[in-house]
């Protein structure tokens, strides 16, 4: 059985809101709920939470009501996923990572990550790309354009074996800082990365327009 890792440490500030992202409310429930309810029903037992060093009690203790494990987020993404692995039981071998603005994830999905760490170090959850991706330079000029039939935008839920995520995050501040998720450090350390199919509805709320989408989409 894996322990799941819900980073909700961020401040959100693109939202605009005042609370940290994580905790805005959505469908008339804090973001973070909306995993939580999606983990345990893909029957995950033990969850960690990440949150911002100043949450108010108020919005923690309802994590502990919930039976989560709640610790203090780091000043990047990666330091918070260090600090809620740090965290997690001994005996957890298998380790599902999630970020708290990803509310629509669906508990399948997190089963099949988990599933497909019997083959690989780490399993992403990934959408085809679906627009077209041109590189340009600082002066706006397009220097070429990628072939998108090989390209994925990334996703959480990620899942690693425990030692290969224990081994990546073990590098300085530094590379921590540049990671924009977890299995690129992975990557980093030469470990085999695999692709779980996803959808775009998997969204990940960041401007108040995400917010109204995956209201809508929670509301049915
Ligand atoms: O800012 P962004 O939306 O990319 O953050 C992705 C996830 O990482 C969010 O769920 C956020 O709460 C979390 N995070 C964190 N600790 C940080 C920064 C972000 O747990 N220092």
């Amino acid at each position: 059985m894996a322990v799941a890792l819900v980073v909700a440490a961020g401040s959100g500030e693109r939202l605009g809101a005042d609370r940290p992202k994580a905790f805005v409310l959505l469908a008339g429930r804090p973001m973070v709920e909306w995993s939580l309810d999606a983990l345990r029903a893909a029957g995950i037992e033990e969850i960690v939470v990440a949150v911002p060093p100043e949450l108010d009690e108020a919005l923690r203790a309802p994590l502990r009501a919930a039976g989560c494990t709640v610790v203090v987020g780091g000043a990047v993404r990666s330091h918070s996923v260090r600090r809620a692995l740090a965290a997690a039981s001994a005996g957890r071998e298998l380790v599902l990572v999630h970020d708290a603005a990803r509310p629509l994830a669906p508990p399948d999905l997190f089963i099949r990550c988990v599933a497909a760490l019997a083959g690989a170090d780490a399993a992403i959850a990934a959408a085809p790309v679906t627009d077209t991706i041109k590189e340009a330079g600082q002066d706006g000029v397009v220097a070429r354009t990628l072939d998108r039939s090989g390209l994925w935008s990334v996703q959480t839920p990620q899942a690693f074996r425990r030692d290969v995520l224990q081994r990546a995050l073990d590098v300085p501040a530094e590379t921590l800082a540049a990671a924009t998720d977890d299995a690129w450090l992975v990557e980093q350390a030469g470990g085999r990365v695999l692709i779980v199919e996803s959808s775009a509805a998997n969204l990940k709320v960041t401007t108040p327009i995400d917010l109204e989408v995956a209201a809508r989409a929670l509301a049915g």
